[in-house]
C-alpha cells in the first residue's frame, strides 16, 4: 500500500531555518512524525508536548510492509530497534473462521516476494477461470512464498548471508510493542536536538486569520509555533475541537466501534504471522512477541457489551495463557474531511482510523508525514498544496477502507445477527460496488482495479487472495476440491519454494 512516492535519497532537502514546528501528543504517531521531521530538516526547531495525565493507546503492534522504509529514512538497523522492541517479523496475516464455505474456513494474506512474480497470475487465472464458471477451487494458499515460510514457522529474511544469488527477495512486515517503539524513538529524536516537554493543554488561542496562534497549558505556559501537528489521538484537540474540522464516521459499513486487549504468554516457536479469527460478534487478533504474544477483541458494542466480549476474548486465549488484565478501548472510526488545514497538520488517531484488522494505522502515520514533507518542500504550506495533501489523504482512506469494508461484506457466516448485517444491509461506495460487479460477472478484475486506481493502494494480488480466500466464489460443484491441475501447479510452485526455503531460520 503505498500514498504519493516519497524520495528518500539525498535530493532536495529544503533548509527550513528557525521554522518552529510544535508537536502536541507523545504517542506513536508524535515520535513517529518527529523523527522523520528531525531528520529531514535538521534546520527546524521542533519541540514535542504531550501529558502525563493523558495516557496513549498504546496498541499496534502489527505494521506493513512500507515501515522498514521509515527505518531505513532514520537509519536504524532492524539489529537495534526489533530487540529493544520485543519485535518479530511479520509474513502476512491468515484468516480463520470469516468463511463458512466448505474449504475456505482460512486463507493467507501473503506479503509479496520476488519468487510470487511468476505463480501471481497462475492464481489470478484460476480466479478468473472460476469466476467464468470453471471447476476449480482457485484458493490462494499454496501460491505465495511467505505464506509457505510462516506455515513452516521461518522468518522473511535470511538466517545467515548467503552468497546464494538465487534468494529471492521478500517483501516483510514487522511486529512490535508499540509503546517501546515510541520509546525508542523519543530517544532517537532527543538524540537530533528534538525538545520535550509534559504538559497538559488546556486551550488553543486562534489569530485573527483563524490560524492556529498558540497552544496553552493548565500551568499558563504558552508554546507558539509556525507549524502545529495535531498527534493528540481520538480527542483530536487542535483539529477537530479548535479549528472544528468536520469528522466523518464510518459507521455506515464499519461496525466495529471498541476492542477488548489482553496478553498471553509468548509462544517459543510461533509461526511469524498475524492471526485474525473471526469470533461472535467481531474478529480476534493474535500477534507474536518476543516477550509476550498479543490478543485483541475488535466488536460492534451495539451487538456485545465489553464482559461479554472481554470473557469470548479470555476463553478463546485460554485463561491459563493469560499473563496481563484485559483493557477494553473505544475506537472512533472515520477520518477528518481534511487533515491539513491553515497551520496545522493532524496524524495519527486525530487525523482518522480505521479498524486494525489489516494493520494500517501506523502505515497512514508514516505515510501522512511523508507526504506532509514532501508537499511543504513544493509548495511551502500554500493552499493549492494543502488541497493536493487532502485529496491524496481522503483517496487512500477511501480505498482502504473499500479493502476493509469487502472483507465483512463478503463473510458468509450465519450465526449471529452482526454477521449477517455486516454482510447484506451494509453501504458500500459506488468505487466497491463496481469492483464486485465486475469479479462477479467474471470480466477482467485486474483492469477494474487499475481504472479505480486502487492497485497501487492494495496491489492485485492481494484484492485475488481476499476475494478467493473467502470463498466469495460462484458455487460450482466440486469446486470445494483441487482440480488435477490446480495440484500439478501446486505441486511445482511447492518444489519452488522449497528450493529455496533452507537459507530462512526458523523461529
Ligand atoms: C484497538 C486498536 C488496535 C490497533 N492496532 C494497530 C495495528 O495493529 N497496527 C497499526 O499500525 N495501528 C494499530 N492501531 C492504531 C495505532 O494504535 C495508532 O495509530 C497509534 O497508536 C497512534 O496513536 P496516536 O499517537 O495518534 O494517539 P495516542 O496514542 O492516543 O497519543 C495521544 C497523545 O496525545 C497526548 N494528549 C492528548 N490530549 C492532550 C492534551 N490536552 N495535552 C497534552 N497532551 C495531550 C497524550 O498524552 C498522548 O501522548 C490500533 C488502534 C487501536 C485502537
Amino acid at each position: 500500500m503505498l500514498l504519493l512516492t516519497f524520495d528518500y535519497g539525498p535530493g532536495v532537502v529544503m533548509q527550513l531555518k528557525n521554522q518552529k514546528i510544535l508537536i502536541v501528543g507523545g504517542g506513536t504517531s508524535g515520535w513517529m512524525a518527529a523523527s522523520l521531521l528531525a531528520k529531514k530538516w535538521p534546520n527546524c526547531q521542533i519541540k514535542l508536548i504531550e501529558s502525563q495525565n493523558i495516557g496513549t493507546v498504546g496498541v499496534g503492534e502489527g505494521s506493513t510492509p512500507y515501515i522498514k522504509q521509515f527505518f531505513n529514512a532514520l537509519e536504524i538497523e532492524e539489529s537495534d530497534w526489533m530487540p529493544f522492541c520485543n519485535a518479530t517479523y511479520k509474513n502476512g496475516i491468515e484468516f480463520i473462521n470469516w468463511s463458512t464455505q466448505p474449504g475456505y474456513n482460512r486463507y493467507f494474506h501473503a506479503f509479496l516476494s520476488d519468487l510470487d512474480e511468476q505463480h501471481t497470475p497462475l492464481f489470478e487465472q484460476a480466479t478468473l477461470n472460476r469466476r467464468q464458471g470453471q471447476a476449480v477451487k482457485a484458493h490462494p494458499d499454496g501460491y505465495f512464498f511467505l505464506q509457505t515460510l510462516a506455515q513452516q514457522h521461518r522468518q522473511p529474511t535470511l538466517e545467515v548471508q548467503s552468497n546464494n544469488n538465487a534468494a529471492p527477495h521478500n517483501i516483510y512486515a514487522y511486529h512490535f510493542d508499540s509503546g517501546k517503539l515510541a520509546e525508542y524513538l523519543k530517544q532517537y529524536c532527543l538524540n537530533l536536538g528534538v525538545e520535550h516537554q509534559f504538559v497538559d493543554i488546556e486551550t488553543v488561542e486562534l489569530a485573527g486569520n483563524g490560524e492556529i496562534a498558540a497552544v496553552i497549558a493548565k500551568d499558563k505556559c504558552r508554546f507558539e509555533a509556525d507549524l502545529y501537528l495535531d498527534c493528540t489521538g481520538f480527542s483530536s484537540l487542535l483539529i477537530e475541537k479548535t479549528l472544528k474540522e468536520r469528522f466523518i464516521s464510518f459507521d455506515e459499513n464499519l461496525y466495529n466501534d471498541r476492542a477488548v486487549t489482553v496478553a498471553s504468554k509468548a509462544q517459543m516457536h510461533y509461526q511469524p504471522q498475524t492471526t485474525s479469527t473471526a469470533l461472535t460478534n467481531g474478529w480476534a487478533w493474535q500477534i507474536p512477541l518476543t516477550s509476550r504474544t498479543g490478543n485483541g477483541y475488535v466488536y460492534s458494542s451495539k451487538y456485545i457489551s465489553d464482559e461479554q466480549a472481554t470473557q469470548e476474548l479470555i476463553e478463546f486465549v485460554g485463561r491459563d495463557n493469560l499473563i496481563g488484565e484485559p483493557r477494553v478501548i473505544p475506537m472512533k472510526v472515520g477520518r477528518v474531511e481534511r487533515a491539513w488545514v491553515k497551520n496545522c497538520v493532524a496524524i495519527g488517531l486525530s487525523q482518522g482510523f480505521i479498524e486494525p484488522l489489516e494493520a494500517t494505522g501506523l502505515h497512514f502515520i508514516q505515510t501522512s508525514i511523508e507526504s506532509f514533507i514532501l508537499l511543504y518542500e513544493l509548495g511551502e504550506g500554500s493552499a493549492e498544496y494543502r488541497q493536493v495533501y487532502n485529496r491524496e489523504i481522503e483517496h487512500v482512506f477511501e480505498r482502504v477502507r473499500d479493502y476493509i469494508v469487502s472483507h465483512y461484506l463478503t463473510n458468509s457466516r450465519n450465526d449471529t445477527e452482526y454477521w449477517r448485517v455486516c454482510r447484506d444491509k451494509i453501504n458500500i461506495s459506488d468505487t466497491l460496488d463496481g469492483l464486485m460487479r465486475q469479479w462477479c460477472s467474471g470480466k477482467d478484475f485486474k483492469a477494474a482495479l487499475k481504472k479505480a486506481e486502487l492497485d497501487h493502494i492494495y496491489p492485485s494480488a492481494s484484492w485475488h487472495m481476499l476475494l478467493a480466500g473467502m470463498g466469495f466464489l460462484p458455487p460450482i460443484d466440486g469446486a470445494h476440491r483441487l482440480s488435477d491441475s490446480e495440484k500439478r501447479t501446486l505441486a511445482q510452485i511447492a518444489e519452488v519454494h522449497q528450493q529455496h526455503i533452507n537459507v530462512y531460520g526458523k523461529t
